[in-house]
């Protein structure tokens, strides 16, 4: 059985966002790129999948530029067995990419396709769905718990109301919640074999995708200084600042 993992290079999520000065767009300059968390999340449940015997082999796909290749090594560092890169110069919408791993899915045949259920630089949360319905397969987004049994998965999906538990057939989509597991650190010495793993570039011509540029950016901007708080000394005076000053009752 085979799964694919797609990982998005993201801004670490510990990195305070800068907005460029004439806010075209987010400023990436000197900045720290890590692999998505919800990303890294179906990179180690594959593994896991691949430690219990389930699956057998774990190839990782990112598209960008080359430097993706990075989070790719990352992946292949945590237990992936071998990546893709595809080429692509621009930020890809969430259906570009849809359409970019529904393909590569053709090529690959692979039995399970993990993916983060946002990233969250863009904060999407579409590309799963997106994917599922181009392959016509079945998906269980924002999973909390996943096993798989013959050619079933079984998966406990976080929804507003708890947790609801499905059942469906191989190929199917994946989209990982933050509760599915808690992804290891690599070992150097997995860092140092994660080099030598195989890492192919494909680009777009060779895919025959044409992009469609569906989604334009039109401006980013940092939110609203938050106003420092104040203490008030009793209940009258907060009364008071709510009614004559924030003038919410
Ligand atoms: P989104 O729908 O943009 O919030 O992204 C959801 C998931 O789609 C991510 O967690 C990744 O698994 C996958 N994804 C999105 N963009 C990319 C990309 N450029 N390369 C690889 N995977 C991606």
């Amino acid at each position: 059985m085979k799964a694919l993992v797609a990982v998005k290079r993201v801004i670490d999520y510990n990195v305070k966002v800068r907005v460029k000065a004439d806010q075209s767009d987010v400023d990436l300059s000197n900045t720290k790129m890590s692999i998505n968390p919800f990303c890294e999340i179906a990179v180690e449940e594959a593994v896991r999948l691949k430690e219990a015997g389930v699956i057998n082999e774990i190839v990782v796909v990112s598209i960008g530029d080359k430097s993706c290749q990075e989070q790719i090594r990352a992946a292949l560092a945590l237990g992936g067995d071998r990546g893709i890169q595809v080429e692509c110069a621009t930020a890809p919408s969430a259906l570009d990419v849809a359409r970019i791993l529904a393909n590569i899915q053709q090529q690959e045949q692979a039995d399970l396709l993990l993916l983060g259920k946002q990233a969250i630089d863009s904060d999407n949360n579409q590309t799963g769905q997106m994917l599922a319905a181009l392959l016509n397969c079945p998906q269980a987004t924002c999973a909390s718990a996943v096993k798989i049994e013959g050619n079933q998965a079984l998966v406990t999906r976080e929804v507003d109301g708890g947790l609801l538990t499905v059942s469906m057939p191989l190929p199917a989509v994946i989209t990982t919640d933050l509760r599915l597991n808690e992804p290891r650190f690599a070992a150097l010495p997995k860092i140092m074999q994660a080099k030598r793993k195989p890492l192919a570039v494909q680009n777009l011509a060779e895919l025959g995708i044409t992009l469609t540029d569906d989604v334009k950016l039109l401006a980013v901007n940092a939110p609203a200084e938050r106003q420092g708080g104040s203490k008030v000394a009793s209940v009258d005076e907060l009364i008071d600042k709510l009614r004559n000053e924030a003038k919410v009752i």
